[in-house]
């Protein structure tokens, strides 16, 4: 026992010296080491009692976080420092003002930040839009908040195997929710697809594992093939002094995943599974021209896909990402993209732009202050909705970027398929709101057309004009939105007025009191929400007054409110009340008492991994947690999802449907459809066979009771000759 407590000391000792290597990339003076330390010592104690749910010592968890902050980001010491200790105030007896005291305003400060965001994130509180904009709000204190939270969720990630399955896929999916769309758009390249990874192995986990040992599998060959691929590169790079490394480069298992859904594709299909990256040694006033060579070079050899060029070095992205991308057609006709950039530029598409500080020293208006800066602007309008923002947040997020142009020659970036309009709201909000009409390069064009790389955008405004509900059709950003709802609202504010008067003046004639209780039955009577409302719509003439009339011949035989809309908190209750002491559903029990259906969108069958969802009006929703809907279901309304599992008692069927394409063959049909009516347990529901060019494409509803049985018989399928492929669809 007590060796044990020896080796895990020193243990920790050991993983101290690891981060103090990590740290010492930037030279650290006597000071910085001696706060480092301090910090350590500080946390250790802190934490001495406590354990990770894996059981080893807590203080494993905020070294590994520290080491990723310093290496894996390329932060300093105040991040080290603050990664040491950012779960003290919030699990500790220490509190922010011991902090502050022991280590100054700002490390408390963005402790606090830390603190705070994990308030919101909690393990039993759900992701809401509202708390990832309190999260965003942080970003304005202090970036670096946002990237310790992003190392102590990478390691969180990292360390995911020992939670209990419920919470893997919760953590799991908020990480390809929230954190990895962040991480992409700071530009931790390396850290993003680490954690799409992980959320994949939770969220999907045969997928993972098969594509895992399909890339292992293949190992050798592609590796065989890259080399062969670059000698003459090397070679003829060589002959022209040009100094240089290159790595060949797996593409990660999420987004080969991604490939394989968005195209459609197996995996042998993923046509630039082949990647290599070329760093050059080369001094920054040279490197475009270097990189350019480089190109020159490679395509001297092999033929580059002119849709797939892409430029980032002459205008880089704008979290800072800056690299030559081009897709050749390599030996054996197989595309492998290829990725030129300098060793510069491949420390900031690492490690983001937390790695340029080290070379600007000071605080440039980097694209990154912009991008910060943006967001504090979008915070400062809340919209109503918070869910709304999310996704206009999130499409912001994802979306590539285009560069478009001033009539002076500025150069301005917005998101791909960015309208004219959300150029005019990007220059100003008063231009946007006064925006009549624009021109695109010298011509008049709708407000409404989408914009392209290399557009000049000239803005034609006019003081009178307001923008109108129908505007929000016109633009894609969110900035706009929000801007376009904020000036009508004002509006509708400033009509409301005049419609009150107006209104009082009528009810005056009528000898009615404009007092609360008529007001309220005169939005019953109109079937108006609030007054405001029903004062704009006096104002613009959009209210019939000659009805007031027969209001006040009906006044006091008023009915009460329409009946509500059954809500899904009773429902609620009934779940809770079903479950009773366990808080697993039981598909096939307790479920029938309470309404529930299979959800279209993935038609689960026992077997499958499930979860119960509650909806608003149509009772619980029993989804497959790889439904696409799940990820997206599981972050927003966590607290609205019950677990759920399949009972075995029953044998009901189920239906499922399944995808068949191969080569068009006589026969062929009737060997699939004797298959599966020969398999007495199936029962089929509908059969649809389409032929093209010899290729056919049958789509096949049917009845099964569990996976067991129905991978039995995508098995059988497969082996009909002809067929290519079998797979289930949602
Ligand atoms: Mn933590």
């Amino acid at each position: 026992m007590k060796s044990d407590l020896e080796k895990e000391k020193k243990e920790i000792l050991n993983k101290y010296h690891g981060l103090l290597r990590d740290c010492s990339r930037r030279e650290l003076t006597k000071k910085q080491k001696k706060v480092i330390r301090k910090a350590f010592d500080v946390a250790l104690e802190a934490h001495k009692d406590m354990r990770r749910k894996s059981g080893e010592p807590y203080i494993y968890h905020p070294i590994a976080v520290a080491r990723i902050a310093a290496g894996e980001i390329g932060l300093g010491t105040t991040s080290v420092v603050c990664a040491l200790l950012h779960d003290v105030v919030e699990d500790t007896e220490l509190t922010l003002d011991d902090m502050e005291k022991m280590f100054g305003p700002k490390v408390a400060s963005i402790i606090d930040g830390l603190t705070k965001i994990s308030g919101v994130f909690d393990s039993t509180s759900s992701l809401q839009a509202e708390n990832f904009r309190k999260m965003l709000l942080t970003l304005s204190d202090d970036v670096r908040v946002i990237l310790i939270k992003l190392a102590d969720r990478l390691h969180n990630m990292r360390t995911l195997e020992v939670m209990r399955r419920d919470k893997q896929l919760k953590i799991a999916s908020e990480t390809l929710y929230l954190y990895a769309p962040l991480a992409h758009r700071l530009g931790l390249y390396a850290i993003k697809s680490e954690l799409e990874d992980l959320g994949l192995k939770y969220t999907e986990p045969d997928i993972y594992k098969l594509i895992q040992k399909k890339l292992t599998d293949s190992k050798q060959e592609r590796s065989r093939y890259i080399s062969r691929f670059t000698i003459p590169v090397k070679e003829s790079l060589r002959d022209q002094n040009i100094k240089f490394q290159i790595k060949g480069r797996t593409k990660s298992i999420f987004s080969i995943w991604n490939k394989m859904q968005t195209k459609d594709v197996e995996f042998e299909e993923v046509y630039d599974l082949f990647a290599i990256r070329i760093i050059l040694d080369s001094y920054q006033k040279e490197e475009k021209a270097d990189c350019w060579r480089a190109y020159s070079i490679v395509t001297d050899f092999y033929k580059p896909n002119p849709d797939r060029l892409r430029d980032w070095v002459s205008t880089p992205k704008a979290n800072g990402y800056e690299s030559l991308h081009t897709t050749v057609m390599g030996p054996k006709g197989k595309w492998v993209e290829v990725q030129i950039r300098s060793e510069r530029m491949d420390d900031i598409a690492e490690k983001g732009y937390a790695a340029h500080w080290k070379y600007k020293e000071g605080s440039e208006a980097s694209a990154l202050d912009q991008w910060i800066n943006r967001i504090q602007e979008l915070l400062e309008n809340p919209e109503p909705d918070a869910l709304d923002f999310i996704d206009d947040f999130k499409m912001n997020l994802f979306s590539d970027e285009i560069f478009v142009f001033t009539p002076k020659g500025e150069l301005i970036t917005l998101p791909a398929g960015a309208t004219a309009l959300d150029f005019a709201y990007e220059i100003h909000t008063q231009i946007g709101n006064q925006c009549i009409g624009t021109k695109v390069n010298r011509r008049l064009v709708p407000l409404s057309s989408e914009l392209k790389s290399g557009d000049q955008v000239e803005v034609i405004t006019s003081i009178k004009n307001r923008p109108k509900e129908d505007r929000l059709k016109y633009v894609i950003t969110a900035r706009a939105k929000s801007k376009i709802k904020a000036s009508i609202k004002a509006e509708q504010k400033k009509a409301a007025v005049d419609g009150r008067e107006i209104l009082e003046r009528k009810l005056k004639n009528l000898k009615i009191n404009a007092d609360v209780a008529n007001i309220n039955k005169l939005l019953q009577f109109y079937g108006i929400r609030d007054s405001q409302d029903l004062y704009y719509r006096v104002a613009i003439g959009n209210l019939d007054l000659k009805k007031l009339k027969e209001f006040t011949q009906e006044q006091g035989s008023i009915k009460t409110s329409p009946t509500k809309p059954k809500s899904g908190k009773s429902l609620e209750e009934l779940v809770k009340r079903t479950r009773g002491k366990s808080d697993t559903l039981v598909i096939g029990e307790e479920l029938q008492k309470i309404d529930y259906k299979l959800a279209p969108c993935c038609n689960p069958i026992p077997g499958d991994d499930v979860f119960g969802f509650i909806t608003i009006n149509e009772g619980i929703k029993i989804h497959r947690v790889n439904c696409p809907n799940a990820i997206q279901l599981m972050s927003n309304y966590a607290y609205r999802i019950v677990k759920a599992r399949w009972t075995n008692q029953e044998l009901i069927a189920f239906l499922a449907g399944l995808k068949i394409t191969g080569i068009d063959d006589m026969g062929i049909v009737n060997n699939i459809t004797k298959i599966i009516s020969t398999d007495l347990n199936v029962n089929m529901r509908s059969l649809g066979f389409d032929s093209e060019d010899g290729v056919f494409e049958g789509t096949i509803m049917l009845y099964v009771h569990d996976t067991t049985h129905l991978t039995d018989l995508i098995t059988n399928l497969k082996k009909v000759k002809g067929v290519s492929r079998v797979e289930r669809i949602h």
